[in-house]
């Protein structure tokens, strides 16, 4: 019922030719898949370049930001509609690092959220404590804010487009993956919240993203958890032959 994603997410890599070069390695190396949903964040000067590569594969487009308006004086920022004129279908809202780095809220990601699902665009939420509130027993309540908040003011029809990528901040980059338990308890905690905010409909149809040094030795064992639809993936969507084993992951 819930399709796989597996979404890569490039951060501030690659230039045009890198990012041309590892595209149509995807692109071929995928044409294929039809059971996974494939997807790749490039950098924003990339991504037409990258569209043009991936056109006729499976492999589908995403920005890793955007900003709550749709045209106007906001020097420096991209919207929602110029991102899907650009060929995007999904947009990563509320990375950690945007969080941390930038100082966005809760309430800053619900508005871009709201600005995506208007522009007919499928927003990919991401949620996840840091080291010190998993270790002083916050987890719960951060990632109850982090969905009631991020997911206000939206209908179990938005929902149908909406996917959510648990990311623990200590481990993202970082080499530490949470354990297959882990991952799976968290993603079943969010799951119940869906259930309380929205319906258990909801709550079963949402796809949970894990994020959180993915890697082709550590993908199978989370892929087995049931409540763990895919993966967001920061260095291993990098390489190639990385990304292609994610997408190809054994259950
Ligand atoms: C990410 O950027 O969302 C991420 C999970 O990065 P990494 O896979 O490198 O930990």
């Amino acid at each position: 019922m819930r399709k796989p994603l597996i979404a890569g997410n490039w951060k501030l890599h690659k230039t045009l030719n890198e990012a041309r070069d590892l595209a149509s390695s995807l692109a071929e190396n995928l044409a294929d898949v039809e059971a996974v949903e494939i997807v790749v964040a490039p950098v924003f000067t990339a991504l037409t370049t990258v569209a043009a590569e991936i056109k006729s594969s499976p492999v589908k487009l995403a920005a890793q930001n955007c900003y709550p308006e749709e045209t106007g004086a906001f020097t420096g920022e991209v919207s929602p509609l110029l991102l899907k004129d650009a060929g995007c279908e999904y947009i990563i809202i509320g990375h950690s690092e945007r969080r941390q780095l930038m100082g966005e809220t809760d309430h800053f990601i619900n508005q871009k959220l709201i600005k995506v699902l208007e522009a007919g665009l499928k927003p990919i939420l991401c949620i996840g404590e840091t080291l010190q509130e998993r270790e002083t027993d916050q987890m719960l309540e951060v990632l109850t804010t982090q969905v009631k908040d991020g997911l206000a003011n939206l209908s179990a029809t938005h929902m149908a487009n909406v996917v959510i990528a648990y990311e623990p901040v200590w481990a993202i980059g970082t080499g530490k993956t949470a354990s297959n338990e882990q991952a799976q308890e968290a993603h079943s905690f969010i799951r119940g919240l869906l259930q309380g905010v929205f319906t258990p409909e909801v709550a079963l149809s949402t796809r949970i993203l894990y994020g959180g040094s993915v890697k082709p030795n550590n993908v199978d064992g989370l892929m087995a958890q049931d409540d763990i639809d895919g993966a967001l993936v920061g260095g291993a969507s990098l390489k190639a032959e990385d990304f292609i084993r994610l997408v190809r992951f054994e259950k």
